[in-house]
Order: C-alpha cells, then structure tokens, then sequence
C-alpha cells in the first residue's frame, strides 16, 4: 500500500477525525500524526449521517481545512465522497478519494471515480458479502482506475457488543484471492469498545491487513459526530507504540 501511494511508511496507520470541525482541531490532530510517523490524515467533510438533523459536515470549507493541514504538515489526505456533484471538489483537495459503507452499492459513483486515476479506498458496505463487496471493487478497477484500496470496516449483526462485526476472515481472503492492499477500520467496527482496539489492531496485521485506519480528535467528547468511538490523542499514542512493538515482534519471528 506504501509502495502505491508512493509511500515509506513503516506504519500505514490513516488516522484523524471523523468530521473535520476547525483548523485548531485539524492541526493538533495533525501534530500528534507526524509525531508518531503516520501519514496519511482522514477527515470527513461530506459526512452520510442517520439523521438529517446531526452536522452534515464542512463540505468544501472542510476540505480546504483538511489540504491546507496536510501540506502544512507533509501529510496525504483522505475524505469521502459521498455524491458525483462534488467529484472536482475532492480530486481538487484530497489524495485519497473514500467511498464510504452506505455508498458502496452507488454504482454510478463507483464508475465515476473509476474513470479516474485518483487513488480510491472503498469501504465493505455495512450490509454486504464479500462477493458483493469484490464486485464493487471491481466496477473501479473494470473502470481504468487500478489504484483502489479495499477497506473492511464491519458488518451488521445480531452481535450488539461493538458497533459492527469485524470480519477479520475477509481480510484473509482478500489478501489472497486479490492485489489489492487491504485496510481494517478500527473505529467504525468497534465503535465505543476502544478498549479492545490495541488487539484488535494487532489481530488486523496478523491476518495481513497492510494498513488500519482509525478516528482520532483532540476532544473525543465534543466531536461533532461518533464522539463515542474518537481515540483521544493519549490513546492514539498508547496505540501505536503497541503496534510498533508488536511490529517488531513479528519481524523478530
Ligand atoms: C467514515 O469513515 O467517516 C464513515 C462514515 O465510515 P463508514 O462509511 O464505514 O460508516
Ligand atoms: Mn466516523
């Protein structure tokens, strides 16, 4: 994944808020991401709430917010696209187009950032197979846009415990039955359980996840949106000093 993005990241960790709320906001979580060698910075600014009454998100204010953080800081970004409209808004802004859970079945956005060369992280919709999930990966890829990244970010279960239910055996065949680099979402399965998010991060790597992606703010319980599942910047650190000694660990195996 390092390798396609253009990358030499001993951790491909993608890390930052779920909703880019202010440029003070932007910037300590930024501080905190080059301290711990992350690079690559997420930062919701088109958000696909439940309600139409929670924060929507910044839009194009936001992703301003978000470019000019991580040129400040030397980071590459990622935001999601939720609608065809603001295409030229993203490519514009950000260097990793997300397509979020609730849009993996909008066929007519899979296509159009296929014609693309933009790098694209797709995410497992929260009701959907596997095989529905290769498939739309495929309408990418079957578009001329070979920079895509699959993400596994949970399923919906009976299972109520965490938000979703990660399926980490999805991770595996991925890794095996495509090229594609592979990215486990950590907060939006887990959800309020972060306190399992250090094995769970590590059980990510150990069945071939290149990379994890988690939420991160500088005040978890004022964030705009998923305040629950928002890693505070303590935390953050806690978690990747984990990871890189389990990193080490098995390199030393
Ligand atoms: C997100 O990453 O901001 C998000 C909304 O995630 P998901 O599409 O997985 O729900
Ligand atoms: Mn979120």
């Amino acid at each position: 994944m390092g390798e396609m993005l253009g990358l030499n990241a001993a951790l491909n960790m993608i890390a930052g808020p779920c909703s880019i709320e202010s440029e003070a906001q932007m910037e300590s979580v930024a501080c905190a991401l080059v301290h711990n060698g992350v690079k690559i910075m997420r930062g919701g600014a088109y958000k696909p709430r439940t309600s139409p009454y929670d924060f929507q998100g910044l839009g194009l204010e936001g992703l301003k917010m978000l470019k000019y953080t991580c040129e400040k800081f030397n980071l590459l970004s990622i935001s999601e696209l939720l609608d065809v409209q603001n295409l030229q808004a993203v490519l514009d802004h950000v260097d990793i187009i997300q397509i979020g859970s609730r849009s993996m079945h909008n066929t007519a956005l899979l296509k159009e950032v296929g014609r693309t060369r933009h790098p694209v992280l797709l995410k497992r919709g929260l009701m959907s197979t596997l095989d529905e999930f290769l498939h739309a990966l495929e309408y990418i890829v079957s578009n001329g846009n070979r920079n895509v990244i699959a993400c596994e970010r949970g399923i919906r279960t009976f299972e109520s415990s965490t938000r979703n239910t990660l399926d980490l055996s999805s991770v595996a065949i991925l890794k095996k039955d495509t090229a594609l680099p592979v990215v486990v979402d950590l907060s939006h399965s887990l959800g309020h359980r972060k306190d399992i998010v250090g094995p769970i991060a590590k059980a990510s790597i150990a069945c071939g996840a290149d990379g994890l992606m988690v939420e991160v703010h500088s005040d978890p319980a004022k964030a705009l949106s998923d305040s629950d599942q928002q890693l505070t910047l303590g935390e953050f650190q806690i978690l990747c000093d984990e990871i890189t000694s389990f990193r080490d660990h098995m390199g030393a195996c």
